[in-house]
């Protein structure tokens, strides 16, 4: 017998050409899109087509939340004013204010599974967060969110990078509890600012390649460092990148420093990053330089965003919806033609879905059902008016509405 396939028509979606579309979709995946009113009937062997009339609601694919930190924010918790650093911005004086409020905090995995739901409340379907490796902590906060994406599985695709928050060199049998994360479960190899806080780029380079190399892992470097000493790194990286045939494998998170370079200078980077595959994730942070997207996006390379912290030690902000952050992105950058506002959301969607190797992603006959429903005029009227009122379908299947998750 065959086996029973399970159908929904979506009827009357707004498509990001503005045209009135019935998107059907069989066992989860986008199996028909037609012009609204023109569906194909139910395959044969199909139970009765549940039938969903969107009322012209803009249909968009799911966001990619593709920067977070599940394991330190204090979402849903106890506010906790900022501590600001005692003589400027210090990193490692950051990490031990992080410790203490970390020691205080609800568990970890009920404070992961808010900002879980938060992200997905407001669109995203697939993440990926940094989870904190160190000699302090050792594996506890990978184990913790190991477990917390197998719940949240039917619900959130989710990649783990293994984070050296405490360096790697400076912090002592870091490297092997990053080769056990890998082991475990973790998807990438993280890096922090191996210039400033390692002060040994070479030797930090050598153990995070080494081990994607080893574990068949991709990378994901966090960069703060500003102008030269940044462009230095980042050269570096797709130094490796390339010689390594890691193409579209890496990434580096926040890279300041592409945001502070005469404008020569950040060509021949933007060249170099497209040419070896490298991608640059910013999340146009508060008062700080930051990549030019537009440049980058010009010059080829794949540029995504995440939201990074929400409400931990580090800053107060951060509400998990990934179409706010394109509008921040879009505010920050200068967007005001429609193309650049349909830019801003291409890095939240599209672009994140790239840099994350997510398979079968969009709207299309054939890609998962993961899609966001809301009240816009097209693509650019949301990226400005942030529209909260949404649907968000896993695999063709609501699973939250206006910021709450349902039912499971
Ligand atoms: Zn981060």
């Amino acid at each position: 017998m065959a086996p029973v396939r399970e159908q929904t028509i979506f009827r009357n979606a707004k498509l990001a050409d503005g045209s009135l579309a019935d998107l059907s979709v069989t066992d989860g995946r986008f199996s028909a899109i037609a012009p609204a009113g023109k569906a194909p009937p139910a395959r044969p062997a199909a139970t009765d087509p549940i039938m969903v009339d969107l009322g012209g609601q803009l249909v968009v694919p799911a966001f990619v939340e593709g920067h977070i930190h599940l394991d330190t924010s204090f979402h849903g918790d106890a506010w906790r004013p900022h501590i600001p650093c005692t003589n400027g911005f210090d990193v490692r004086e950051r990490v031990a204010f992080q410790a203490q409020n970390l020691a205080a905090a609800a568990p970890m995995a009920e404070r992961a599974k808010n900002q879980l739901e938060l992200c997905v409340g407001h669109g995203s379907l697939a993440m990926r967060s940094h989870v904190m490796v160190d000699a302090s902590v050792g594996l506890s906060h990978v184990e913790t969110v190991l477990a917390v994406r197998e719940t949240y599985r039917d619900l959130i695709d989710i990649q783990l990078v293994a984070f050296p928050q405490s360096g790697i060199l400076s912090s002592p049998g870091t490297a092997e509890l990053l080769d056990e994360a890998l082991k475990f479960g973790c998807d990438l190899i993280g890096g922090l600012d191996p210039a400033s806080f390692d002060r040994d780029v070479k030797g930090h380079l050598d153990v995070v390649f080494g081990l994607a190399q080893k574990h068949g892992a991709g990378v994901d470097i966090h960069l703060h460092d500003g102008g030269t000493l940044g462009l230095f790194q980042v050269e570096e990286i797709a130094a490796r990148t390339k010689a390594l045939g890691m193409a579209g494998h890496v990434a580096v998170s926040h890279a300041y420093g592409l945001g502070d370079i005469p404008a020569d200078a950040l060509a021949k980077a933007g060249e170099m990053l497209a040419a070896a595959g490298v991608a640059i994730m910013t999340n146009a942070p508060g008062n700080h330089a930051f990549p030019p997207v537009a440049a980058l996006r010009q010059a080829g390379v794949t540029v995504f965003s995440g939201s990074d912290n929400i409400r931990d030690s580090w800053w107060p902000y951060g509400d998990g919806d990934m179409l706010s952050r394109a509008n921040m992105i879009g505010y920050r950058s200068g967007f005001y033609e429609d193309r650049e506002l349909a830019d801003a959301f291409d890095v939240v969607t599209h672009a994140g879905a790239k840099a994350l190797r997510l398979a079968d992603y969009g709207i299309m006959v054939g890609a998962k059902a993961d899609f966001v429903a809301m009240r816009a005029l097209h693509v650019p009227e949301a990226v400005v008016a942030v529209p909260k009122d949404r649907t968000v379908y896993r695999r063709g299947k609501a699973v939250a509405r206006d910021g709450t998750i349902l039912a499971r």
